[in-house]
């Protein structure tokens, strides 16, 4: 695996006004490979006081990806999902010492939804198993993006080695970003406003969050700093499978504000419809 820089430039835009007032020809569809169970408590935050009543009880909650078409600018994808091989295997035949387990239908993979699509790359919002593993399925002969820092967590021999047949990994430097208030570091990816990447640290320590800023209004993708709709509403940050419990409700709190400053943007969960 060879890691090198991600290339962008700086957009100048200084407000998300700025941004929504542009609104770009591109399209948003959400894509389930699979499903995870999670326990409620964890999924909210049960040290954090808006928190105390959560039951501990399982969620089967769906693994997502997003397919952005662009008219002018061809299509990317956001995580990549689960491969064919968690059909047949829940640890979809990674080997480690703390590998994840998921589910997965028949034809449900990643690659059956891309089938005629032609992708120019993957961007990631942080590399988990369930975010990432479908890349094994995918063109080699694209690019693959992620927030700096986040490799540095990778650990095949405990979660499996699913980056495996990857060949160059990109990686986007936030401290080279717009910084646009109230979310901070922001990347313009595609250079005309219509998709951002957002670095939103504390599930992992490169996570990324995404803005599709469509001509249907501009959606807001929270990827893991909220799993579900209940993180948002009880303004409480998961608390399992995090990085750093503190900063992904800081994190998470800094969307809210956001969220509630601009009420024209929807809002997706990481692991909600
Ligand atoms: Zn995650």
């Amino acid at each position: 695996m060879i890691l090198k820089e991600f290339d962008f430039k700086k957009s100048g835009i200084q407000s998300w006004d700025e941004v929504f007032s542009h609104p770009q020809p591109l399209t948003l569809k959400i894509i389930k490979t699979g499903s995870v169970v999670i326990n409620r408590r964890g999924t909210i935050n049960p040290v954090h006081p808006n928190a105390v009543n959560v039951p501990s009880e399982d969620l089967e909650v769906p693994i997502l990806s997003y397919l952005v078409r662009h008219e002018e600018q061809g299509n990317y994808l956001l995580d990549a999902g689960l491969d064919a091989s968690y059909h047949i295997d829940s640890r979809g035949e990674l080997e480690g010492s703390d590998v994840d387990k998921f589910y997965q239908g028949l034809n449900e993979n990643i690659a059956i939804h891309l089938k005629g699509i032609k992708l120019k790359g993957v961007f990631f919002s942080h590399l988990h198993a369930d975010h990432a593993v479908g890349q094994r399925e995918l063109s080699k002969n694209i690019f693959y993006v992620v927030g700096k820092g986040e490799y540095d967590d990778y650990r095949p021999d405990v979660h499996g080695d699913f980056l495996d047949g990857m060949q160059t990994l990109y990686e986007m430097d936030f401290s080279q970003a717009d910084v646009i208030l109230p979310m901070g570091p922001s990347v313009d990816l595609l250079g005309d406003g219509s998709l951002w990447a957002i670095s939103t640290p504390g599930h992992t320590q490169g996570h990324i969050s995404f803005l599709v800023n469509g001509l249907d209004g501009p959606v807001f993708l929270t990827m893991d700093t909220a799993f579900i709709r209940e993180n948002l509403e009880r303004r409480v940050a998961p608390g399992d499978y995090t990085w750093d419990v503190e900063m992904a409700q800081e994190t998470l709190e800094k969307i809210i504000k956001f969220l509630k400053m601009y009420p024209q943007v929807r809002v997706g969960p990481g692991h909600e419809l």
